[in-house]
């Protein structure tokens, strides 16, 4: 039993990357808000606003129908979506720009993006 000071026995699987620093509840919340424009409305709804601190993994659960229940449908009915717009931040900013309002802030729609479609399959 001559182990170091610290022996992190916490392994949940979860690839955080987040110790260090002091504060955890802050600082956990940090991480992207994006901004998902579908090629086809799903309901009402053609944009998809979320956060999340894997985007990358979020993105690829988004395209194989995992990533929450719209793109769950617009996957299912063949559909695909383009990763609009992020931005640096926690769950607070997410909040705060769904109220804004999705459509409002997706350079897709404004016509200042190109549509560049992420096909489902191929995430
Ligand atoms: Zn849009």
């Amino acid at each position: 039993m001559t182990a170091s000071d610290a022996e992190p026995r916490q392994d949940t699987g979860g690839a955080g990357a987040a110790a260090g620093a002091g504060d955890t509840l802050d600082r956990q919340a940090e991480g992207t808000v994006y901004l998902l424009h579908f090629s086809e409305p799903i309901g009402a709804a053609r944009h998809y606003l979320g956060w999340s601190g894997g985007l990358e993994a979020r993105l690829a659960a988004h395209g194989s129908g995992r990533g929450g229940r719209a793109t769950k449908a617009l996957v299912a009915r063949g559909g695909s979506f383009a990763l609009a717009r992020t931005w640096p931040g926690g769950r607070a900013l997410e909040t705060h720009l769904r109220k804004r309002g999705p459509k409002r802030l997706c350079p897709i729609c404004a016509g200042s993006a190109p549509e560049g479609m992420i096909p489902a399959a191929t995430l």
